[in-house]
């Protein structure tokens, strides 16, 4: 039985929904199947949704804040596994830009904050989310002016942390 295929399409009057052009095409079909995810792909990017390049998940975004926008879309729950597996195909330079962006998007938009002595880390079971990032104030070498880098402590490490909502 054949069911209606719909295109979304975008012309001068906004969004408008085509029938389909070829009505008596088997709908059972692999490339009926491919059609219309494609339809339905391209709907879902004029209704300004974006997936996250992990989970496929579609999320709205207004501003940057529900996918982090580092060379691919990451969202939040994807963002440790994500960077788990990204960051050893970086070069340096690479993963240094990166780790900037997650900590400007964690800080900006789940209340992250910078830890940069072990002594100011929160207790283990507050932590949401830990990850470790390059000092950017000795870029990642635990040195300056002839010393260690006061910032990190000379680790050459500096930590982004979110705190679990009910224990903020
Ligand atoms: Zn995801
Ligand atoms: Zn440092």
């Amino acid at each position: 039985m054949h069911r209606p295929a719909f295109g979304v399409k975008m012309n001068s009057s906004g969004i408008g929904v085509d029938m389909d052009p070829n009505p008596t095409e088997d709908a059972s079909g692999l490339a009926y199947i491919i059609r219309e995810l494609d339809s339905l792909r391209a709907g879902l990017s004029m209704l300004g949704l974006k997936q996250c390049s992990c989970c496929r998940k579609y999320f709205q975004c207004p501003d940057g804040k529900n996918l982090l926008n580092a060379s691919q879309l990451v969202c939040y729950m994807c963002l440790e596994g994500w960077w788990r597996r990204e960051s050893p195909r970086l070069n340096i330079g690479e993963r240094r830009v990166a780790e900037r962006q997650i900590l400007r998007w964690l800080v900006a938009y789940h209340g992250a904050k910078v830890i940069r002595q072990i002594r100011q880390m929160p207790e283990a079971d507050a932590i949401e989310l830990k990850m470790v990032v390059g000092c950017e104030q000795c870029g990642g070498t635990g040195k300056r002016d002839n010393g260690i880098c006061q910032n990190c402590d000379g680790r050459g490490s500096e930590w982004v942390v979110v705190i679990k909502p009910q224990m903020r």
